[in-house]
């Protein structure tokens, strides 16, 4: 395999990349400028040492703490929990949230040995606590594991004075917010359901 077959074959295993992408991408590089291709692999080969899940909520950061985290305007009882990092991105491009995130790296799957602990939902309790939480805005996906995620953190906030809300209209049942559009997530949020036990 020559080097320009490596690096399809490499490109071609990134989610959204087939092999014709990954190929016009490939040879896209051996017309660019060396300047490009040299910041190209350094950030590349750099982001795992730059970037970090943020101490406070999990969002991605290149310091301790994240940006909104660090942030002494952002409303510190308004607390929205997110599956992945890439959800907060997605979430703060409708600016319908001046709030603070929880991102949980993931759902309960207990076929697949992830539970409460493993998720860490002890530290969503003891955070929100932390920061006297009056309202947590539940965004995981509308599938089978983001909807038992959302109801076991409503059970574990059962006796706390918080409002529990959670995303609903708008979100493609099944879907993923990361392909849901800016305005329609808007919506959500300003449409969200308060859930009752
Ligand atoms: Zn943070």
């Amino acid at each position: 395999m020559n080097a320009l077959d490596q690096l399809i074959e490499l490109l071609a295993r990134m989610p959204g990349l087939g092999k014709k992408s990954a190929g016009r991408m490939s040879y896209w590089l051996l017309q660019a400028d060396d300047d490009f291709n040299q910041a190209l692999g350094q950030a590349i080969s750099q982001i795992k040492d730059k970037i970090h899940p943020c101490v406070e909520c999990g969002n991605y950061s290149d310091s301790e703490r994240c940006e909104i985290c660090a942030n002494p305007t952002r409303d510190q009882v308004q607390l929205c929990v997110v599956e992945q990092p890439q959800d907060v991105q997605t979430i703060e491009a409708t600016g319908e949230f001046r709030g603070i995130y929880h991102v949980l790296h993931g759902v309960l799957a207990p076929l697949d040995g992830i539970g409460p602990e493993e998720l860490g939902l002890q530290n969503l309790l003891r955070r929100s606590k932390e920061h006297q939480v009056k309202e947590i805005i539940i965004a995981t996906n509308p599938t089978l594991e983001g909807d038992s995620t959302a109801m076991y953190i409503q059970r574990l906030f059962k006796d706390q004075d918080v409002k529990i809300s959670r995303l609903a209209t708008g979100l493609p049942v099944g879907g993923d917010m990361e392909y849901a559009d800016t305005l329609s997530i808007a919506r959500s949020f300003r449409a969200r359901l308060a859930l009752e036990d």
